[in-house]
C-alpha cells in the first residue's frame, strides 16, 4: 500500500477529510492535477461566506435565529421530491440537508474557531427568496463573512497539509480510473501531467509525460463540480429552467471540469440529481481575467433596478439578491427573450458605492488582508471599493452617463441589439421613483429596501436609503449589463452519511468515498434545488470533516 487513504482532489473537501485523518495518524496521499500553487482549490477564490445559524454576530446585529427557523428555510429551497421509490435520488440528500442545518446551528463555528477561523462582525442578507415565509430563502441574515475572505477558511487547512509529512502530495497527477480490486476500491491509476508553473487559477497544459498507479486502503473523491465545463453545464441543464445560454462568464477555474464525475459513473457509482446547479444572473465579464471567461458575480444590495434585455422591468421574484434560479428561469424561459444571453441593472452612483460587493477574494483586499482601517474606509466612506470602481471604469459591461438618453444610447451600442427604448426605460424608473417618497408603498422592490433597511446590517454596509435613481443628485446613471456566471453544481455522488459512495442498487461501494461538491454538498444533493448562500464552504467542511472522521475508524 502506497498510503491508509488516496484523496482525488486538493480543494477544501479533500484538505479537511486529510486533516482528519491526520489528526488519527493515518497516511494520505492526495493527488492533484494541477499545481502546487493551486492548493485550496475553489475554496481560496471565494469569497468566504459561512451559513451560520443564531451566531454570536447575528445577536449582536440584533437578528433572532433558530433551528427551526433556518431548517424551514431551508426545506422550502430545497424542495426534495425525489423521494419515491427503491432508490430515491433525495434519499441521503434530504438527511444530509438537516445534519448540515444543525452543524450551522451547533459546532460549526466553535469548531472553525479551532481550527484557525476568525470572523468579521459582518453578517449579510444573501438569498432573501421567494417572498414567502414557507418558501426558498433566507428569512434571517446568515452570510457570515471570516477574515480573509476564502482564504480564511481554505489556508489553515492547507498549511496543515504542507507542513506534515503524513501527507503525500502529488500535484499534476491527474486520475483517470479508479482501480478495483474484487470488487472493493483499492486505488488510483491516471496521467502524470507536464511540469507547469502557471500561477494558481490561471489554466494549465493537459500534456501527459507519463503515469501512475497508486494503491491505498480507501479513496475519496473530492474533485469538485462542473461549473468549468460549459459543454457539462449545458448537457445537464435542466428543462425547468429553460433554454441554456449560448454564451455564459466561468465563476470558476477551469480545474472544476466535472470530469472525474464521469469517470465514476463509469465505473458504477451513483450521481443523482445532475440536473440541480446554482448559477448566478449577475456576471461581469472581469476586465483582469485569471481563468478563461473570467466572470465575476455581483453580490447585490436591493435598489438597482433590474431590466430584461429588452428593458422591461423584470416580474417579481426577479429582484435583486431575492431568488437565484426564480430569476434565471424568468431570463430563460420568457419566450421573447430566450435569444438574448444578457439583463441590465440599472443604478446610480448612490446605489454602486454602497451597493455592489463583488464576490472572490481577489476583488476584496480590505477583508482578504485582514485590514480593519481599509475595510472601514472601504465599505463607510464616499466612494465605492477600489474594486468596484475599477469595473466601472474598465469593464465591458459598464455605461456611465449623466443623462437617460445617453445611459440608454450607450446601453444599445454596447450590445448592438438596439432593443431598447429611452421612453419605456423612463417611464418604468419614474413609476419606481414616485414609490419613494412615503416610507410605505406598493411596490415590491421598495418595500425589500424599506424592510432591508430595518436590518442594522444592512443599514450601515448595504443598503442605501429609497431615492429616487432619476434625481440627478445621485448621479451619474449606471447601467450593468449581467450575463449568466456558472459555479456550483448541487448534485454528484450520492453519499450515506458516513460520507461512503453508494451504487446503483444503493449500497455502498467498498472502499470509496466522497466529499465536497463532487458529492453534492453530501448525499448528492444536500441544497436540493436552491441554496441559501454560503452553504457551500460549509458542506465541503462538513462532509470533509465527516468522511476523513469515518475512515480514520475503519483504515
Ligand atoms: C469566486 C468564488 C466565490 C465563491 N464564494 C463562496 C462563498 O462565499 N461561500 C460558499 O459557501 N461557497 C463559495 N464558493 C463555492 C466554494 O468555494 C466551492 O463550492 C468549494 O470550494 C468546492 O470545494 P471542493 O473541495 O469540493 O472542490 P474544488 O475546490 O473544485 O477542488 C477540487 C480539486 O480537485 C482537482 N481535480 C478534479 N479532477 C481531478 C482528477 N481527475 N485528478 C486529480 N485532481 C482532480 C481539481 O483540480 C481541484 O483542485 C465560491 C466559489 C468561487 C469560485
Amino acid at each position: 500500500m502506497d498510503a491508509d487513504v488516496i484523496i482525488i482532489g486538493a480543494g477544501l473537501a479533500g484538505l479537511v477529510a486529510t486533516n482528519e485523518l491526520v489528526r488519527a495518524g493515518k497516511r494520505v496521499i492526495i493527488v492533484e492535477q494541477e499545481n502546487a500553487a493551486n492548493l485550496g482549490g475553489q475554496a481560496f477564490w471565494s469569497f468566504g461566506g459561512i451559513f451560520l445559524v443564531d451566531s454570536p454576530m447575528q445577536r449582536r446585529l440584533g437578528v433572532k435565529d433558530s433551528l427551526d427557523l433556518a431548517w424551514q428555510d431551508w426545506q422550502g429551497s430545497a424542495g426534495w421530491d425525489r423521494l419515491d421509490g427503491a432508490h430515491p435520488e433525495d434519499e441521503w440528500a434530504q438527511k444530509w440537508g438537516r445534519a448540515y442545518v444543525e452543524f450551522a446551528a451547533g459546532e460549526k463555528r466553535s469548531w472553525l474557531q479551532q481550527q484557525g477561523v476568525r470572523f468579521t462582525p459582518v453578517v449579510g442578507w444573501a438569498e432573501r427568496g421567494s417572498l414567502s415565509a414557507g418558501g426558498h430563502g433566507n428569512s434571517v441574515p446568515r452570510f457570515h463573512v471570516p477574515w480573509g475572505t476564502g482564504t480564511g477558511i481554505s489556508e489553515p487547512f492547507a498549511d496543515r497539509a504542507r507542513e506534515t509529512d503524513a501527507v503525500d502530495l502529488r500535484f499534476r497527477h491527474r486520475v483517470d480510473e479508479l482501480v478495483f480490486t474484487d470488487g472493493a476500491v483499492t486505488g488510483v491509476r491516471g496521467a502524470v501531467l507536464a511540469p507547469d508553473d502557471s500561477p494558481r487559477g490561471v489554466s494549465s497544459s493537459r500534456e501527459v509525460v507519463g503515469e501512475f498507479e497508486l494503491s491505498a486502503q480507501a479513496v475519496v473523491i473530492s474533485s469538485g463540480g462542473i461549473g468549468g465545463d460549459h459543454e457539462r453545464v449545458r448537457r445537464w441543464w435542466p428543462e425547468r429552467l429553460g433554454t441554456p445560454p449560448r454564451t455564459m462568464v466561468t465563476g470558476v477555474p477551469a480545474h472544476v471540469d466535472g470530469r472525474m464525475l464521469d469517470i465514476a459513473a463509469d465505473q458504477g457509482v451513483r450521481l443523482v440529481n445532475r440536473d440541480r446547479m446554482w448559477h448566478y444572473t449577475e456576471g461581469l465579464q472581469n476586465w483582469n481575467p485569471v481563468w478563461p471567461g473570467h466572470g465575476i458575480r455581483i453580490l447585490p444590495g436591493p435598489s438597482s433596478m433590474w431590466l430584461d434585455a429588452r428593458g422591461r422591468r423584470l416580474p417579481l421574484p426577479g429582484l435583486p439578491g431575492y431568488d437565484t434560479l426564480g430569476t434565471l428561469k424568468i431570463l430563460r424561459s420568457t419566450p421573447d427573450l430566450v435569444e438574448y444571453d444578457y439583463s441590465w441593472f440599472v443604478l446610480d452612483q448612490t446605489i454602486i458605492k454602497k451597493e455592489f460587493a463583488l464576490s472572490g477574494s481577489e476583488q476584496n483586499p480590505d477583508i482578504t488582508d485582514r485590514d480593519l482601517a481599509l475595510l472601514l474606509r472601504t465599505r463607510l466612506g464616499r466612494a465605492a471599493p477600489g474594486p468596484v470602481e475599477d469595473f466601472k471604469r474598465e469593464g465591458a459591461d459598464f455605461v456611465v452617463a449623466d443623462t437617460l438618453a445617453e445611459l440608454v444610447r450607450g446601453m444599445n451600442a454596447l450590445t448592438g441589439d438596439d432593443l431598447l427604448d429611452e421612453d419605456s426605460i423612463r417611464r418604468q424608473l419614474e413609476a419606481r421613483d414616485r414609490e419613494v417618497v412615503n416610507p410605505y408603498s406598493k411596490d415590491a422592490q421598495t418595500i425589500g429596501i424599506q424592510n432591508s433597511r430595518r436590518f442594522r446590517g444592512d443599514r450601515l454596509f448595504r443598503t442605501v436609503p429609497a431615492h429616487a435613481i432619476l434625481d440627478p443628485r445621485h448621479g451619474p446613471l449606471i447601467a450593468v449589463r449581467l450575463w449568466i456566471v456558472t459555479r456550483k453544481t448541487l448534485g454528484g455522488i450520492q453519499t450515506d452519511l458516513d460520507g461512503r459512495a453508494l451504487n446503483g442498487s444503493g449500497m455502498p461501494v467498498p472502499g470509496l468515498y466522497a466529499a465536497g461538491e463532487a458529492a453534492g454538498f453530501g448525499g448528492g444533493g444536500a441544497h436540493g434545488y436552491n441554496a441559501l448562500e454560503g452553504t457551500f464552504l460549509g458542506g465541503c467542511l462538513f462532509t470533509g470533516r465527516t468522511a476523513g472522521r469515518a475512515l480514520a475508524g475503519v483504515v
